[in-house]
């Protein structure tokens, strides 16, 4: 089984790739906790991947496409897997396809999150996350806040603001995903393999009712 979890920045592919995750028992690998994760870790990689992330644009395709290429040899995704994040540039679809193709897999479905701009920038701006990188749990000040202010409530780590979940590089994630990545749903489209689908509060479908959809249409597929 391979998902790919496309969407614009919080439009929730984190919170329905988790879910999905433990329902098909395969790992959900997020590209930018990958990045998250060598940043706090001084890589090399990490180093070269700040430079961008800082400023709200994406990392470079190779760097990007090496780093999830490596990520693919490892022993877990041998019965599945869920991208979170990857591809986000019709470089990286290509290039992925071609990398799957190699080891003779191919994408079940491409999950394409659709949710109102006004709300990507309030979810953005709202939202904090736990610093133990174990963790890693997702807060919002309005809609799901911690029950002691800055404290993790699952492993009582410090929470905080990611440093591009600022006004100001939030509305740049949001044009360069506009500008690459949504022309990676065009070129899903053609594959036959897009499902699109609304996560938004204004019709109150949230993670849960996007991800049972989605369990429903693997079934039946
Ligand atoms: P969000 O979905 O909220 O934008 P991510 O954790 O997926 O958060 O990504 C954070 C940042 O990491 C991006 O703004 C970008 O700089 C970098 N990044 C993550 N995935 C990719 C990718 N596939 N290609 C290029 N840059 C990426
Ligand atoms: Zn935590």
């Amino acid at each position: 089984m391979v998902i790919i979890m496309l969407g614009a920045p919080a439009s929730g592919k984190g919170s329905v790739a988790e879910i999905l995750s433990k329902e098909f028992n395969i790992p959900a690998i997020s590209s930018g906790d990958i990045f998250r994760k060598n940043i706090s870790e001084g890589t090399e990689l990490g180093k070269k991947a700040n430079e961008y992330m800082t400023k709200g644009s994406l990392v470079p395709d190779d760097i990007t496409v090496n780093m999830i290429a490596s990520r693919l040899t490892e022993d877990d995704v041998k019965t599945g897997l869920i991208l979170d994040g990857f591809p986000r540039t019709v470089k990286q679809a290509e290039e992925l396809d071609r990398i799957l193709a190699e080891k003779n897999r191919k994408i079940d479905v491409v999950v394409n999150l659709e949710t109102p701009e006004e709300e990507l920038l309030e979810r953005i701006v709202t939202r904090r996350v736990c610093t133990n990188s174990s963790c890693k749990e997702v807060y919002n000040v309005v809609m799901k806040p911690t029950k002691v202010e800055g404290v993790c409530d699952k492993c009582g780590s410090p929470v905080t603001q990611r440093d591009d979940d600022t006004l100001e590089k939030a509305k740049n994630r949001l044009e360069v995903y506009h500008t690459q990545t949504a022309p990676v749903a065009e070129y899903y489209k053609a594959t036959g393999a897009l499902y699109s689908t609304v996560l938004s509060k204004s019709v109150n479908r949230m993670k849960n009712e996007v991800a049972n959809d989605v369990i429903e249409y693997l079934k039946n597929k």
